[in-house]
This record gives C-alpha cells, sequence and structure tokens, in this order.
C-alpha cells in the first residue's frame, strides 16, 4: 500500500520536473544579455593533451590537414603551424571530409594572445556537429559577452554551466558527446540532437536538447538532413588554432 502510494507520488511529480528541466531555451531569447552568465571556476589539469584510445579517427594529429576540406570541397587554406592549424580570415569554414553522426570528440583549441577585441569579437570560431549544432569558441577568460554565447555554449541556446575558460594563449580543450536527431519517414522530429560537453575537463552540459539547428539572433526549426555529415569549424575572422582532434564514431560501435 504504502509502496504504491509512493510510486503515484512520483510519477505526479516527476514529469512537471522533467518539463522545466528541459525547456529552459524558451525562457530567454536568443543572447538575452539578462540571462545569468554562469560562475567562473578555474579548471584543474583535466581535458588539454589527452591522448586518443585505440578505436579514435585521428583528424589532426599535428601533421598535415589531409582529413579536412573547405567548404566548396576544394584544399584546406586555412595554416598549419607549430603542430596546431590556424583559422585565415576570410578563407571560409573548415570541413572534414568524412560525415559522421552520433560522435565523441576531443578537440583542443586556443584564442590568440595578446587578445584583441572584446565581446564576440575575441577570439571567435565555432565547432559544428554536422555543420549545424555549434558549441561556440570564444576567448571567455574576462571577457563578458552574452550568457548563451561565451565558450562552451551551446550557441544561442544553452549557457554552460560554468565558466571553465583559460586565459588567451593557453591550450584548452572540449570533449564532446554528441547524439544527432531522428527524423521520421515524414520529417518529423523524434529525437532531438543532443549535447553533453566538458571544457578544460569540466562537467558545462549534461544531455540537452536542442531546439534546432543553433543560429544568430534565431531559432530555426529542425530541418531534416542527412544521418551523417561533417564536422565544420568557423571562420569568425579570429586566428584561433586548433590541435589534437579525434573522433571516435557511435554510430558504427553500435553496429559491430
Ligand atoms: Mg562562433
Amino acid at each position: 500500500m504504502f509502496a504504491s502510494r509512493a510510486v503515484v507520488s512520483i510519477l505526479s511529480v516527476v514529469p512537471l520536473a522533467l518539463a522545466a528541466q528541459q525547456n529552459p531555451v524558451a525562457d530567454w531569447p536568443p543572447h538575452s544579455r539578462e540571462r545569468p552568465t554562469p560562475p567562473t571556476v578555474t579548471p584543474g589539469s583535466g581535458g588539454v593533451g589527452a591522448t586518443p584510445p585505440a578505436d579514435a579517427i585521428m583528424l589532426f594529429g599535428g601533421g598535415q590537414l589531409d582529413r579536412w576540406e573547405g567548404a566548396d570541397g576544394g584544399r584546406p587554406r586555412w595554416r598549419v603551424v607549430d603542430g596546431a592549424f590556424e583559422v585565415v580570415a576570410g578563407t571560409g569554414t573548415l570541413r572534414t571530409r568524412d560525415a559522421f553522426g552520433d560522435v565523441q570528440l576531443h578537440i583542443e583549441w586556443m584564442s590568440p594572445k595578446p587578445p584583441r577585441g572584446s565581446d564576440q569579437d575575441r577570439g571567435n570560431s565555432g565547432v559544428f556537429l554536422m555543420g549545424r549544432y555549434e558549441v561556440q569558441v570564444l576567448d571567455s577568460y574576462a571577457n563578458v559577452t552574452y550568457a548563451d554565447g561565451q565558450a562552451a555554449a551551446i550557441y544561442g541556446q544553452y549557457p554552460p554551466l560554468v565558466n571553465a575558460s583559460r586565459p588567451p594563449g593557453e591550450w584548452q580543450s572540449y570533449d564532446i558527446v554528441f547524439q544527432r536527431p531522428r527524423f521520421d519517414a515524414s520529417g518529423r522530429v523524434v529525437s532531438p540532437a543532443r549535447f553533453t560537453v566538458l571544457h578544460n575537463g569540466v562537467l558545462v552540459h549534461d544531455d540537452v536538447a536542442l531546439v534546432g539547428p543553433t543560429a544568430h539572433q534565431r531559432r530555426p526549426p529542425y530541418e531534416v538532413h542527412a544521418d551523417r555529415l561533417p564536422i565544420a569549424l568557423q571562420d569568425h575572422g579570429h586566428p584561433v588554432r586548433f590541435r589534437n582532434v579525434w573522433v571516435r564514431d557511435l554510430e558504427l560501435k553500435r553496429q559491430s
């Protein structure tokens, strides 16, 4: 008797709690300056320098950009320098030659030192899963911007739980677990895209569900797309560097 009453009370409470947790995006317009910025946390030693597990695909290990191409499918026009590669302003997006769906992605990045500019105009780039879903790259060390656009934000939707940024000129890491959206035959979203993200080894997104592709100043709805698409990096005009990029293809794991 007691047990069944307990079950009923849990069932009546949990859906409301989940609904409140899962829909924080709608509470704030895109890029609201009123939205609270997350607390700053100095990261520990986690994240940077992680060597890939044996089943990872190395997308950049310090050599050439042979697993990458320009947005037009042509050769990469970013520059390789000091075991890293760097955005060359005006050359456009860089993307992987291979396409991916669900992945675990490790990527390291460094914003320019000395820093230049402020707000969004400072060390801006981005990691776009499937070319559509951006984890923001920005110099957010002592640099205030809107909460859903700072480093490690799911751009325009979710601020990170904390600001775990390192100073410009120091390497930082993202470890990203991404699940692609699923669509049914009629194009309806069966399950949204989801992100779990660690910034410098610190959890900043815990399985958040996206309301659609990320965008500037708007929240467009999902559009049906392929199950596998390239991972893209943004040319936002700033010489941000990347290195130690590797990916585990989670969908191939499930099939094997
Ligand atoms: Mg960006």
